[in-house]
């Protein structure tokens, strides 16, 4: 944790907000009103918070304890509804997080719940794309993150932070309104892995998301996929298989060295999913990389008997990456291979390419 998170409140959870209010010898009552204030009313300043006593806000106020929800900095709209947004969390520090509405009645931004339930209630639906670390440690070699490096990992307060920042900017009412969230956005969160499981916590716990509207995407940690399994409440979980042996997956992500496909699969397989749930298997497309039909039936040999579906996602380019977008034909090729084959495929269209908010773009471009 960083220096200046020690006097927020957001981030912290029931039985710590109980400590906070013994502390004070105030009734135990008020954490439950705290928690509700923070994470289901998502307050931002503490003088607000009516049901608190004055004298205990005052008392608060003069220890230097605020809520701590992070600042919009910036945001970026573009043509087609999506926002990205530049956040700043307290120590200065900024990452990138995405609002994307639906709208379309198409699939949902990861794809996953494409026909199950279309929008029969007229709720507005949207996605937002959440980061787990300032910048990324894993190198792979098709993504524009990658090139910050990791800066740090992000507290579990700033994680839930952006959502609620979001959320009010956008003006949300949780109750009318069908958001989903998925952990897509900057930095790989199992290897932010307590944090992370804290954020969804406090989300589904206080924010009032429910566990299958939340999605998280790891490149491949093995240890932390056997742990996400064993969790009681957990977002789905979609993996960045991306290439369909080691060799080439070896070459566009280096963690592969460490986890290889082998693991990887049997992660994947020793997998405890819930009634109706599938494991969502993302791949990048790179062109005359990994987009050969041969690859998408090395692949249907890999998934075979993995309850799973695979999103396919053609390469948004970006400066510095030395590979190219395929074309369609190419995309909808292997797509008709991988159906052919009983594995479901989708193809993910990019959301917010004009403003850099696409999958694997986000680097807090400010212009
Ligand atoms: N670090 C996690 C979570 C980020 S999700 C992970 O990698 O799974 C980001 C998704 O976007 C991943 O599936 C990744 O493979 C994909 N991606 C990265 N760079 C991309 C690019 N340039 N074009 C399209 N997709 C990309
Ligand atoms: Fe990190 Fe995911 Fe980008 Fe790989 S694709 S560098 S794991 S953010």
């Amino acid at each position: 944790m960083h220096q200046s998170s020690g006097n927020l409140l957001l981030g912290l959870n029931f039985q710590e907000l109980s400590s906070l209010v013994q502390r004070h010898k105030q009734p135990d009552y008020r954490a439950r009103q705290l928690f509700e204030a923070i994470y289901t009313q998502r307050q931002d300043e503490l003088e607000r918070i009516s049901t608190l006593p004055q004298t205990f806000r005052g008392v608060l106020r003069d220890e230097g304890v605020k809520i701590g929800v992070p600042q919009i900095q910036k945001s970026f709209p573009s043509v087609d509804g999506t926002i990205r947004y530049l956040i700043a969390m307290a120590d200065g520090e900024t990452v990138e997080t995405v609002w994307m509405p639906e709208g379309d009645g198409g699939e949902e931004a990861d794809g996953s719940e494409a026909g199950d339930e279309m929008s029969d209630t007229g709720f507005d639906r949207a996605t937002i794309c959440v980061s787990s670390q300032v910048g990324c440690a894993v190198n792979c070699q098709f993504c524009l993150t990658a090139q910050l490096g990791v800066k740090r990992n992000l507290s579990a307060g700033e994680i839930v932070g952006q959502v609620i920042a979001v959320l009010n900017d956008r003006r949300v009412d949780m109750e009318r309104q069908r958001i989903n969230i998925v952990f897509m956005g900057m930095g790989e969160p199992f290897l932010n892995y307590p944090e992370f499981m804290k954020a969804v916590h406090l989300l589904v716990e206080g924010v009032g998301f429910s566990e299958s509207r939340m999605t998280v995407s790891t490149s491949g940690i093995v240890p932390r996929i056997h742990d996400f399994g064993t969790e009681t409440v957990r977002p789905k979980l979609a993996i960045s298989l991306n290439a369909p042996n080691d060799q080439l997956r070896e070459r566009i992500m280096p963690l592969n060295r460490k986890w290889n496909l082998e693991m990887l699969i049997q992660a994947a397989r020793d997998f405890p999913l819930r009634n109706r749930e599938r494991i969502t298997f993302e791949y990048v497309l790179l062109r005359d990389v990994n987009d050969h039909p041969e690859h998408a039936r090395q692949v249907i040999e890999l998934l075979r008997g993995i309850r799973c579906k695979v999103n396919l996602i053609a390469l948004n380019p970006g400066p510095g990456i030395s590979f190219a977008t395929p074309d369609q034909e190419r995309v909808h090729a292997f797509q008709q291979v991988l159906m052919a084959g009983g594995i479901p495929a989708f193809i993910r269209r990019p959301r917010g390419l004009d403003i850099y908010a696409a999958c694997g773009q986000l680097k807090r471009t400010v212009a």
